[in-house]
């Protein structure tokens, strides 16, 4: 079979709800993969910031293969072997009381969602139905009915209602807003990206999630970090949170927390939060199971042998220096933080992100427009320094080819 058997089987079988570059991946090591055809390619999206690790990290796969071999599903009906120790590395990594493990990044949004109401009804006291959270416009946590109740994507919400009620909508990267909508005494949470991924790497001003932070306590408000695609070492730190030393009172983690080879959220909290939720009240039957629990800690463990975060800071600069070079049109702006950037393409000859993005999978570079006019950029955070120079100037000459 060749590439365009395989897309065409997928089309005839599958649902219709992505829209792939025309390319298919049958092995990935590191920072490359190789399609069917045996072409290698640098892995530019890192399965939007879940790979960070590298596809196929020996330490990660040792330790699911171990783990499968031996006992993969108990569900939370009993307890087993490896959770626990997964919770205890886990909380003492980020800082929190407790974890309450999931497995998408939806699930862990969905989770704290519900955490929040949970403590504003038994905490707060915000009167049974009454609790507002606060969310951002371009917001991306995810595709359930609540999580596209909540978005201002019209693709993502468009026929899905009747929409979750609940929900106070604001500008991203305003703090005037924010403190307008805290004196409302029923609101219960802030749920934000500190940068917003699938918006297109909008990076917010210096200052902001301090201020929100501040903003939060001042009003008893939980502040509720998503950090499913900046957390992990992604943006030059564990947690783009850390950029400006705030703490989220809920962290809700993902992709990378497994290095994409498995399934793996998180949502992390302190006991006076997480106690809120009682036994029976919220759960998931692969949530928490000794393969994620394995896989979860090798994953972590990567990221800190390996100094991920530090390679990401490190690198970044010199990616965001080396499209900024870029002599052409089409390149309106670079911007991002630590491995995880875009560049806004501004159309020319009729040409667009799209065809630059085809153009650079035929040169050898694999990543996907976002909102059309936006290429985001984020390798795994294990490449290194001439890799990243290889692949810039890969980048550079597709779009300058269409000057
Ligand atoms: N939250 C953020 C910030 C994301 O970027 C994503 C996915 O891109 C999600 C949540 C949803 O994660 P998942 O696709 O694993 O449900």
């Amino acid at each position: 079979m060749n590439t365009q058997d395989y897309i065409k089987r997928e089309e005839k079988y599958g649902a219709h709800n992505y829209h792939p570059i025309p390319v298919v991946l049958e092995r990935g090591e590191g920072i490359y993969v190789w399609d069917v055809e045996g072409k290698r390619y640098f892995d530019f999206l890192s399965a939007y910031s879940a790979v960070n690790q590298g596809h196929c990290h020996p330490k990660i796969i040792d330790a699911l293969t171990a783990q499968a071999g031996r006992l993969c599903l108990t569900s939370r009906a009993f307890h087993n072997s490896c959770l626990g120790e997964y919770e205890e590395y886990i909380t003492r990594y980020f800082g929190y009381d407790k974890v309450l493990p999931m497995n998408t990044g939806v699930e862990g949004d969905e989770t704290a969602l519900k955490l929040c109401r949970k403590w504003a009804y038994l905490k707060k006291g915000v009167p049974e139905n009454e609790a507002k959270i606060i969310v951002c416009e371009n917001n991306f946590h995810g595709r359930t009915i609540t999580i596209v109740s909540i978005s201002t994507d019209p693709d993502a919400r468009r026929h899905y209602g009747p929409y979750t009620p609940g929900f106070v909508t604001i500008p991203y990267n305003d703090l005037d807003a924010l403190e307008k909508e805290l004196n409302d005494p029923n609101v219960a949470g802030f749920l934000v990206e500190p940068i917003q991924g699938e918006a297109g790497v909008y990076v917010p001003d210096d200052g902001y999630l301090k201020g929100v932070s501040e903003l939060c306590k001042k009003h008893n408000v939980l502040f509720i970090a998503d950090e499913v695609q900046t957390g992990i070492a992604r943006t030059g730190r564990l947690l783009a949170c850390d950029h400006e030393n705030v703490r989220p009172d809920i962290l809700i983690l993902g992709k990378a927390l497994s290095g994409g080879v498995y399934p793996v959220s998180a949502v992390l909290a302190d006991d006076d939060i997480m106690l809120t939720i009682k036994p029976g009240e919220h759960g998931s039957t692969y949530g928490g199971n000794p393969v994620a629990a394995r896989v979860a800690m090798a994953a972590l463990e990567v990221v800190k042998e390996e100094n991920l975060a530090d390679n990401a800071e490190r690198l970044g600069k010199v990616f965001r220096e080396e499209m900024s070079k870029i002599n052409s049109e089409m390149v309106e702006l670079v911007r991002g933080k630590g491995l995880l950037n875009a560049i806004v393409i501004k159309p020319r000859n009729g040409k667009t992100a799209q065809d630059v993005c085809l153009k650079m999978k035929d040169n050898g570079v694999l990543a996907k427009p976002t909102h059309g006019h936006i290429i985001r950029f984020a390798p795994p955070l294990v490449i290194n320094e001439q890799q990243l120079r290889e692949a810039s100037s890969i980048i550079a000459e597709s779009i300058k080819s269409f000057d």
